[in-house]
């Protein structure tokens, strides 16, 4: 090995420089996706997929193209493209629709000055279908069992076509073509195997970050969460001048259904406490947040909300959880809340001045009876 000539075979060179292109590719997604999500952007994880990895995609066609245009052997870095291809259309699933696709392949034909050649345009539209495809096995067939062979029976179809539509054009010979025919299956099944690996990664850091932020029991969110937005709000509110309310709730007399029906009659009753109000919200805004605080206390952030606006939400959440009715072998539980709701002032200083104000009204609720409301 010396400075100039590195003693590996192309092939070897090609492997990681695709693995490269992709880890390269994971790494600024991931940052991009954690950096909108700190900053609190409204913009959907999907929507950062499919144009960052169509914009990523494109530079990483265009510029390798850019250096064999108009070249006898431009045809070279065609493995390249189908993987790309591959990695847009059935790995990360970009969501276009598919009448962009066809400006798409006119400007790549533009760009390589083949827009005169018929075989660059039976080339384009088989790569259109072969996107279409592999778009399609992805988003009909997932968890399906034999998608590793639709997977495999499509790269090799249409990639047999298109080596076929650069024989004819270029006029290399079939031993080339089968030759790089070959390379890209082995690119393909290291493309797939790479990214199964990967996907399975990051779908483990998906899991534990809801489990870091969600509560196991009634899949709400939990005490850190509540930490953390409440924190945001805060700031957010007093810089802004924005209303936000909070209603906190407490089930009365709680012990008394676990001394009577055992802990996991009890369980269930706050999974179906926190499921009651989960849907109250869910059908009035979905940008108001729940949160489990404490065993049988929770909290309710109202974004943008004064005391009157979360009124008619606040009755609605309180009646229908003294409407219901848990059955159990023998009876029927019911049961009843308190509550404490406020709305932030001036005065506050810190996110605990706010929560104590409606704890204290929480507090009024449960002394002077409970199964009420204490506004203030
Ligand atoms: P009050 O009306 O004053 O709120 O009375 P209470 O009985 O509801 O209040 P207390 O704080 O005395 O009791 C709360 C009980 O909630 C005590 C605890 O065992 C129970 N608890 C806390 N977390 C869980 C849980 O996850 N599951 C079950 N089953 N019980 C829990
Ligand atoms: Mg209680
Ligand atoms: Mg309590």
């Amino acid at each position: 090995m010396t400075w100039s000539h590195w003693q590996v075979p192309p092939f070897t060179t090609s492997v990681f420089f695709v693995l490269g292109v992709l880890t390269l590719y994971w790494v600024t997604y991931n940052w991009l996706i954690s950096w909108t999500h700190t900053r609190r952007i409204n913009v959907t994880d999907e929507t950062v997929n499919t144009w960052y990895g169509l914009i990523y995609m494109i530079v990483f066609v265009f510029s390798m193209q850019f250096l064999i245009t108009g070249k006898s052997d431009a045809w070279q870095f065609m493995n390249f493209e189908l993987i790309a291809v591959t990695f847009c259309a059935y790995f990360i699933n970009i969501r276009i629709s598919y009448y962009l696709l066809f400006p798409i392949g006119i400007v790549f034909m533009a760009f390589n000055g083949t827009l005169g050649a018929w075989q660059s345009w039976a080339h384009s539209l088989t790569l259109m279908g072969f996107f279409i495809v592999l778009s399609t096995i992805h988003t009909k067939f997932q968890g399906r069992r034999l998608v590793p062979f639709y997977y495999f029976m499509t790269i090799m179809s249409f990639g047999g076509l298109l080596w076929f539509w650069m024989k004819l054009k270029f006029g290399f010979t079939w031993p080339t073509l089968l030759h790089e025919w070959a390379y890209l299956m082995i690119f393909e099944a290291l493309l797939y195997m790479y990214v199964s690996m990967i996907s399975h990664d990051s779908q483990i850091k998906l899991q534990l970050a809801k489990y870091a932020s969600h509560d196991a029991l009634t899949k709400t969110s939990n005490f850190a969460a509540y930490t953390e937005d409440i924190e945001y709000l805060f700031n957010r509110s007093s810089q802004n001048g924005q209303a936000l309310s909070m209603m906190m709730f407490d089930i009365d007399h709680f012990k008394h259904i676990n001394d009577t029906y055992g802990h996991s009659i009890g369980d269930l009753v706050l999974r179906q406490v926190a499921s009651t109000v989960q849907d109250v919200l869910t059908a009035n805004d979905a940008s108001i947040k729940f949160y489990r605080t404490g065993g049988e206390e929770f909290n309710i952030l109202f974004p943008n909300y004064d005391v009157a606006a979360t009124k008619p939400i606040v009755d609605e959440i309180f009646s229908a959880i003294n409407h219901l009715e848990i059955p159990t072998k023998d009876d029927v539980i019911t049961l009843s809340i308190s509550v404490g709701v406020s709305a932030i002032t001036t005065d506050d200083k810190a996110p605990m001045d706010f929560y104590n104000r409606v704890d204290r009204n929480l507090y009024q609720s449960k002394r002077h009876g409970r199964m009420r409301i204490t506004v203030g």
